[in-house]
């Protein structure tokens, strides 16, 4: 068995200290690649009834002429790809492109525009901004990621865009967060994890589900309301009062029971102890 490159570690730990938990790389059948990923792209994948087995998502390493490159890469994965679109912005996107662009010689973007593969390959990075802003002009989320009326995977086709080309182990974090929101736009809605990282660290201790039903005096209404969305940290008092990302101001909750409860909570908790509740709204504001 081929051991794992120690730069696609360092890729994967790049990844998880964005993601405040931790990511995986899985190797490529047959070839020297590696996809480094959130395995919470795996049940996504489950949720697609078009759902192909060699879907691809997230950043690719490989070697090549002895250089480390560095992709990001969506391909035969409608679900991803629908999730992608939805929170896609072109200019953060070209900034992503412009950010980047040191740590690469050649430009590259690989897509699919009415239903044929294109790419886009230049040195010159006006050259290549100039392209997409022309495709731009055309509305690239619809242009580059239309409904393929060809095949059985509807939307998907294949996106790939280089990131680096001679990739330094000493880059690595630096493009990971330059490239971050590439990633962040593989999840159904703009994660809270953003902001949210260090709180979820801080809850690793705490058994991760959903502790609403610990919360105090909350109204029947919400209590009985099921479950629903993934699990995310929370903070007792919001980040922007001021609230810390301690675990002594964190709580486990779904999605749901975390909107429900925004801002409207007080307390603290510990390891062993949960002090939470609802705040009283007839208190007068301290
Ligand atoms: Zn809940």
């Amino acid at each position: 068995m081929i051991k794992t490159p120690e730069i696609v570690n360092d890729i994967v730990s790049a990844v998880s200290e964005k993601l405040g938990r931790e990511a995986i790389s899985r190797k490529v059948n047959n070839r020297e690649e590696y996809f480094i990923l959130d395995l919470a792209f795996s049940y996504f994948q489950k949720a697609d009834r078009n759902r192909r087995n060699d879907y691809r998502s997230g950043y690719l390493y490989f070697r090549h002429k002895r250089k480390n490159h560095l992709l990001f890469v969506l391909a035969h994965t409608p679900i991803m790809t629908s999730f992608f679109k939805n929170n896609f912005d072109y200019e953060v996107f070209r900034n992503i492109i412009i950010g980047t662009a040191k740590y690469r010689d050649e430009n590259f973007l690989r897509f699919k525009i009415n239903s044929k593969n294109e790419r886009i390959k230049t040195k010159n990075i006006q050259e290549f901004l100039d392209k997409l802003d022309e495709i731009k002009k055309h509305r690239f989320v619809k242009s580059v990621f239309a409904k393929d009326t060809k095949g059985k995977t509807g939307i998907g086709n294949v996106f790939g865009l280089r990131l680096a080309d001679d990739l330094d182990k000493n880059d690595v974090s630096k493009i990971i967060e330059k490239s971050w929101d590439l990633f962040l736009w593989l999840y159904p809605s703009k994660p809270v994890f953003k902001r949210n990282a260090s709180l979820n660290r801080s809850l690793q201790k705490i058994e991760n589900k959903c502790e609403s039903s610990k919360i105090r005096n909350l109204p029947k209404a919400i209590l009985k309301t099921a479950c629903s969305g993934q699990i995310e940290g929370a903070h007792i008092k919001p980040h922007k009062d001021g609230g810390s990302d301690k675990l002594e101001n964190g709580l486990w909750l779904c999605k749901l029971h975390h909107q429900l409860t925004e801002g409207k909570l007080e307390g603290y908790r510990g390891i062993n102890t949960f002090e939470v509740n609802l705040k009283n709204k007839r208190d007068k504001k301290q």
